[in-house]
């Protein structure tokens, strides 16, 4: 497959403008890149966009084999319950009163990782739980520490049945999807009518204009996409869905890692992964100066996380004559 032009997928011909020479800070990788932004609705695209295969290698850091194994032993023993149950809580206090009882849910998360969120869901009684993620030592990991079944691969080539799900999540993947109104009616088929469809998805906020091509969730070339609340909206809309409720959630430390990668090629290796190192202190300590600031934000709807739940409206009744 060839480059491909990125534009927004609502307002593909009206002006864009562009946000060049933006470069891998997240995981240091070499090249540059661009985000053409949508005049009429701000969502970002990155532009030109390589082949999917080409950014194979811009993956191969996700799930390095030492920490799979870390994290692992970790689990077994019991440890980090409380992180694990957190996008549980998030998603029931959003949308407990029409997703239903866990007990009831047959559940989907799209672009799963290490399936900790499902792993939450089994323990919390979910009738059924799955995930997809394109890594097989993400599979292989669920399977072994949570005991779930993960299809490894794209979501398109499941092959999963029409409203075979009541609850579909999608924690973070859909900026990384080519074709997100593609991806969005894939997610409408296989939600049962009346089922959810939960995602969360970085959010533009204050900071992101602040940092420029510094702000911490550009992510080139991973991040294909910046979407606009409105947009976001529409895309679900245009795919059938009814959309519930939307929520900004607080993202941590959105300006101290930004402010690291002024300085730094290589966020997650230098620093995220070297907990004692001076780069790391130094932004754990501007985190926590940033902490109230993050807060009020969020409080007032400008947080770092987008979150949307959306709902596949039931069939409507057969006809009586
Ligand atoms: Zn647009």
């Amino acid at each position: 497959m060839v480059e491909t032009q990125g534009r927004c997928p609502l307002h593909q011909d009206v002006p864009h403008t562009v946000m060049a020479d933006v470069e891998d800070r997240f995981w240091g990788h070499d090249g540059t890149f661009a985000y053409a932004r949508c005049t009429t609705c701000g969502t970002m695209a990155l532009d030109p966009r390589p082949a999917p295969d080409a950014l194979g290698p811009y993956y191969a850091d996700y799930y390095p084999a030492d920490r799979l194994e870390r994290a692992g032993r970790a689990i077994r023993a019991g440890k980090f319950k409380s992180m694990r149950h957190r996008r549980l809580k998030v998603v029931a206090r959003m949308g407990g009163d029409v997703i239903g009882p866990v007990s009831d849910l047959d559940v989907l998360d799209v672009g799963c990782g290490l399936a900790h969120f499902l792993g939450a869901l089994k323990e919390a009684g979910a009738k059924s739980v799955r995930g997809v993620d394109f890594g097989q030592n993400c599979a292989d990991f669920a399977r072994d520490v949570y005991g779930i079944d993960v299809d490894p691969g794209e979501l398109e080539q499941q092959g999963y049945q029409d409203g075979q799900f009541n609850l579909v999540t999608a924690w973070h993947y859909l900026e990384h999807v080519y074709e997100p109104d593609e991806i969005l009616a894939e997610l409408f088929r296989i939600t049962r009518p009346g089922g959810c469809c939960f995602v969360e998805v970085p959010a533009r906020t204050p900071i992101a204009w602040l940092m420029g091509r510094y702000w911490v969730p550009l992510q080139a070339p991973a991040h294909l996409w910046h979407f606009s609340e409105d947009t976001l909206r529409r895309l679900f809309e245009q795919a059938g869905f009814e959309v519930v409720r939307t929520q900004r959630g607080m993202q941590l430390g959105e300006f101290a890692c930004s402010f690291v990668m002024l300085f730094t090629k290589g966020l997650m290796p230098k620093v995220a992964r070297k907990p004692l190192s001076w780069r790391a202190l130094l932004l754990a300590a501007i985190a926590l100066l940033e902490l109230p600031f993050t807060m009020v934000m969020t409080l007032a709807g400008y947080g770092g996380l987008q979150r949307l739940l959306a709902r596949r409206p039931n069939e409507p009744a057969a006809k009586r004559e």
